[in-house]
């Protein structure tokens, strides 16, 4: 069993540049999956157009993780019911999931509440949930739990029965465009450990291959830093 504590050094890098560069290349690139419509419906070149589409969209799904980086700065630090937002997600996730026939179990054991912004915080969950599904064998069971673990800290915990990860893929996680998916991104992790970086949290991610994995997020009460 392979054990990493999420690193925040890594995260900064690409976080910047962001908003901008997206920003400029969507433009473009929505002009161009025009003119390629333009011409799939006029027959020019069927077989080259597919190939042009599903690349241009390629690029517009990169792109809309990428933004989500901009907007993790502008957080708003409110009361969140952490169980309550867990809970809220698991049942939001429950159809993707149910797609493949994998059963997401509910675990929350605790009543938490913490200072935190919700939005980013519903997207972690969202993230961490839908890698779990994705790594997931039809049939199989993701479990989601909130635990209060002492009077300062919270323990969020999604833990699947997927392909898991090697020692390689681990060190790797959060790495911008890091993806073993073929319509993957690579983006989700690195948001998501932004955000808990911001949270001054801590993920750890344990994880065997062909057993499964668990991405364990340790939340403070109240987060000290304050950016
Ligand atoms: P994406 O889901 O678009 O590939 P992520 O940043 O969300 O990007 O995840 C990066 C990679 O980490 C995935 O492609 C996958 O290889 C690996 N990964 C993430 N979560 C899990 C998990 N629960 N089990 C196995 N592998 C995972
Ligand atoms: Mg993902």
């Amino acid at each position: 069993t392979e054990e990493l504590i999420i690193q925040s050094e890594k995260l900064s890098v690409i976080g910047q540049l962001a908003a901008g560069v997206a920003h400029e290349i969507k433009n473009p690139l929505a002009i161009l999956s025009g003119f390629v419509q333009f011409m799939q419906e006029e027959h020019i070149s069927d077989e080259y157009t597919t190939i042009m589409l599903t690349e241009i969209n390629r690029m517009n799904r990169i792109l809309e993780e990428y933004m989500q980086l901009a907007r993790v700065k502008q957080f708003t630090y409110e009361e969140v019911d952490l169980s309550g937002l867990v809970k809220e997600t698991l049942l939001l996730m429950e159809a993707f999931a149910s797609l493949s026939n994998i059963s997401i179990k509910n675990g929350i054991q605790d009543d938490c509440r913490i200072r935190g912004d919700s939005n980013s915080l519903k997207q972690v969950f969202i993230n961490l949930i839908k890698n779990a599904v994705e790594a997931s064998p039809k049939g199989s069971q993701v479990e989601v739990s909130v635990k209060r673990i002492s009077e300062g800290y919270a323990i969020i915990e999604v833990k699947d029965e997927g392909h898991g990860l090697d020692k390689d893929q681990l060190k790797k996680l959060g790495e911008p465009f890091f993806t073993t998916k073929d319509k993957g991104t690579g983006l989700g992790l690195m948001v998501s450990f932004k955000i808990i970086d911001q949270h001054n949290g801590e993920v750890t991610v344990t994880s065997e291959p062909n057993k499964g994995t668990v991405f364990s997020v340790k939340l403070p009460k109240l987060p000290k830093k304050s950016s």
